[in-house]
């Protein structure tokens, strides 16, 4: 093995965290202000965190709501999607973007992959459609734009899981108004992160209203008050709205920090066999929320597993985006007739997401970089 001159030959001394928040002593105030205004629940800080977001994404409205997964789930509602009806989604994401489905009374249904960047393979897609799907639910993986046009041309609605995707462009249009919703999360981990909460963005008025009547019981006039829905309560409070205001405030300051690292990961990584980062379109902006790697076992000496105990021995935090949501224990009782779905069930094996926040300095990846670097030597023993 030729060693890199920059390469440290001992671990380092404190453990390095997947991926921290990065809050300031804006986020603290902003806080400290709200709760001082008394206005504790939804309120101006989160209608304004809506028309802010709105215009970043370049969208007509956003209904700030309690998660990604409530954004995701009273979007299916708004779109009709109930009992008896399929929805179509990717194996490859976290599990709440197939529980929204079943929540709804819908059947998921889960369409493979592309070995490229795993997104959901739109030939795949097509081929799952039947006269019962309501709806295709597409996932950006780390921050890359699916294959939305090809998508769209299926004529069937389609809402996207766009957690990862808050600075996406795809093909030169911002991701955020390309479908009839599109659905944030603001989860502490999250390119905007408020600790928990969800945004929609939408061009269309009437999931927009249909997403306000469903996330809360609004007051009537006076003390008289009356449902014409059985809503949820996933509204945002204000505290939360506040720090994603300063968030919003900072995105791209944060995304040119992650573009530094990612380009530190691509250069490292192109010298390790076995090791290879997912593909990133250059027609597109990727958000940059991930950096996953696949480790092929052949090539790098040993499989994902061992790489992530030998990295949490080195100190070094990492995750796994994302095992097969149709292989969780849940999907396979109750859909046991699920087809396998080989690309996903394979990337599955070998994904390995490296450390990727904005409070990371360029010595923490350097550290991670290096921690991956002497494992991949003692593994691949060259
Ligand atoms: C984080 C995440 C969600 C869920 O968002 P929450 O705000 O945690 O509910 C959904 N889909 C994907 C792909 C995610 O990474």
């Amino acid at each position: 093995m030729q060693r890199l001159s920059s390469e440290k030959a001992s671990r380092r001394s404190t453990y390095l965290s997947f991926q921290p928040p990065a809050v300031g002593e804006e986020e603290i105030e902003a806080v400290a202000e709200t709760l001082r205004s008394g206005w504790l629940t939804s309120g101006p800080r989160s209608e304004e965190l809506e028309r802010r977001f709105a215009a970043y994404v370049g969208a007509k409205d956003g209904v700030a709501l309690a998660s990604g997964t409530a954004a995701m789930h009273l979007s299916l509602l708004a779109a009709g999607v109930g009992p008896g009806d399929e929805v179509i989604t990717t194996p490859i994401t976290w599990p709440a973007t197939g529980n929204v489905i079943v929540h709804c009374g819908a059947r998921p249904v889960f369409a493979d992959v592309r070995d490229t960047d795993l997104n959901i393979d739109p030939a795949a897609v097509a081929a799952a459609v039947t006269e019962r799907t309501k709806a295709i639910l597409p996932v950006h993986l780390a921050g890359q734009p699916a294959d939305l046009d090809q998508l769209l041309a299926l004529g069937i609605p389609v809402i996207e899981d766009a957690a990862h995707a808050t600075e996406s462009i795809y093909r030169g249009r911002k991701i955020g108004a390309l479908s009839l919703a599109t659905c944030f999360s603001l989860y502490a981990t999250k390119n905007v992160a408020a600790g928990e909460g969800g945004m929609v963005t939408t061009d269309d008025d009437d999931v927009a209203g249909a997403l306000r009547n469903l996330r809360l019981m609004r007051r009537g006039q006076g003390s008289l008050y009356d449902v014409s829905v059985a809503g949820f309560k996933a509204n945002l409070s204000d505290v939360l709205a506040a720090i994603a205001l300063c968030q919003l405030d900072k995105v791209e300051e944060h995304a040119e920090i992650r573009r530094r690292h990612v380009a530190a990961y691509d250069a490292a990584v192109a010298e390790l066999t076995g090791i290879r980062p997912l593909a990133r379109d250059p027609r597109d902006r990727h958000a940059l929320h991930l950096y996953v790697v696949r480790i092929d076992v052949e090539d790098a000496g040993a499989d994902r597993d061992a790489y992530q105990s030998a990295l949490h021995e080195e100190n070094i935090g990492t995750s796994i985006h994302f095992l097969p949501v149709h292989r969780l224990t849940y999907y396979r009782e109750r859909y046991p007739d699920q087809p396998r779905l080989p690309v996903a069930e394979r990337a599955g094996d070998e994904v390995l997401s490296l450390p990727l926040s904005p409070a990371h300095s360029d010595a923490d990846i350097e550290d991670a970089i290096d921690a991956l670097r002497r494992v991949h030597a003692r593994f691949a023993g060259r």
